[in-house]
């Protein structure tokens, strides 16, 4: 059996979560827990980082330091995961839900600004397959209306946005770019803690309460860095930290970044040179790569013609053993938001519902099977001749 996803282990975790918890310093925000977060500010330019104990979580820290209110509307791709919408949800915010592009499933910058009105206050574009959305338009748009932009960074470590409109620029990491951005190191993602996450904060006025939330609504973050005498509560927040064992696991995984990030890399290039031909013969489209994006190969993924043609797939490779899935259901028709969706059709979102798959794509999976998976698809379009 090929599995669609196998967490890589770079071998020191267990050694970091031993010297963790020997160190007796087993609560959040400990040695490691700051060891982690300054690598993300020094190495992609976060102005500041907290890791949390998900995506999710960050994602709800976000939804609360943007103070969005009950009827406040937030604007967020219809096809992502949910914690994305439920974040803000959980806040009372209306989700006005955006379609994806026509060719990519991220947010289509064109078509966000007639969803624009005076109760907006937030947009959340998503960086699909760790690609990025078009953040120069998303951005001027967010200034022009004075909007705060929540960058969903969940897959986009190590990603980076090209400027083609600004030349001179370096490539911006992705999550560096919005007012507040949110990763994920769920055991899918490219780095992994198990379950885990992180808060990017880019703009200065969101630091401090950052802090105050991430701790249960103290400041105690302050005391411990001797600025106050005594710490108490001073706001709302929950317990957003992750405990020192779950970010000793992480620093094993972050010192091997740049190998696991090239071995996906050398994985998805594979896929994309092999079916390439069959692309070409109109068999399926494969992954888009913008003129304004890199790709960090967090999924490799096809989007065929139909709904029957992708089960034809996706079963053919069960076949053989190989486990290909689908991704997001669209959020507006979920049996929790449905009703309570506007009524737009959202034709490409649902288009990716329907017709993209997810190509097994991990760390340790070999080429032999890699070669068996791109075998099996080739058979299915030979045998029809
Ligand atoms: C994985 C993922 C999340 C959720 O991450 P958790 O760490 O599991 O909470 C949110 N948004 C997107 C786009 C994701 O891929």
């Amino acid at each position: 059996m090929i599995p669609f996803n196998k967490p890589y282990l770079t071998g020191k975790e267990a050694h970091y979560m031993y010297e963790a918890v020997f160190t007796g310093k087993l609560s959040g925000n400990g040695m490691f827990t700051q060891r982690c977060q300054k690598y993300f500010e020094d190495r992609f330019g976060f102005k500041k980082c907290l890791l949390t104990t998900s995506c999710t979580d960050a994602l709800e820290m976000a939804a609360i330091l943007c103070d969005v209110q009950p009827g406040d509307e937030v604007i967020i791709p219809s096809y992502t995961f949910v914690s994305t919408a439920l974040a803000f949800v959980r806040q009372g915010a209306i989700i006005v839900f955006a379609d994806s592009q026509d060719g990519h499933p991220n947010i289509d910058a064109d078509k966000i600004e007639s969803l624009i009105t005076p109760k907006t206050k937030v947009i959340v574009p998503v960086h699909y397959a760790g690609m990025a959305c078009d953040m120069e338009k998303i951005m001027t748009l967010a200034e022009k209306y004075n909007l705060l932009v929540v960058e969903d960074a969940a897959q986009a470590v190590d990603s980076y946005l090209i400027e083609p409109r600004a030349k001179s620029q370096e490539p911006r990491a992705l999550g560096s770019i919005g007012h507040l951005a949110a990763f994920s190191f769920h055991e899918t993602k490219n780095i992994i803690s198990g379950e885990g996450g992180m808060l990017a904060i880019n703009d200065d006025r969101f630091i401090h309460r950052a802090e105050i939330i991430w701790e249960k609504g103290t400041n105690r973050a302050e005391f411990f860095r001797g600025e106050v005498n005594k710490y108490g509560w001073v706001d709302i927040g929950s317990s957003f930290l992750p405990s020192e064992v779950i970010a000793a696991f992480l620093w094993a995984q972050i010192e091997h970044l740049d190998e696991i990030q090239n071995k996906r890399k050398e994985h998805w290039n594979r896929y994309y040179e092999a079916l390439k031909p069959l692309a070409d013969k109109g068999y399926f489209s494969l992954p888009v790569v913008p003129e304004y994006a890199t790709n960090n190969a967090h999924m490799f993924y096809l989007v065929f013609p139909s709904f029957e043609e992708r089960t034809k797939l996706i079963n053919a490779l069960k076949k053989s053993d190989i486990l290909a899935v689908f991704h997001y259901l669209s959020l507006h028709s979920s049996p929790y938001y449905k009703e309570k969706h506007d009524g737009r059709v959202l034709s490409n979102c649902d288009r990716f519902a329907d017709c993209l798959v997810r190509l097994p794509l991990f760390y340790e999976v070999t080429n032999n099977d890699l070669d068996k998976i791109i075998e099996t698809i080739k058979s299915i379009y030979i045998s029809e001749f």
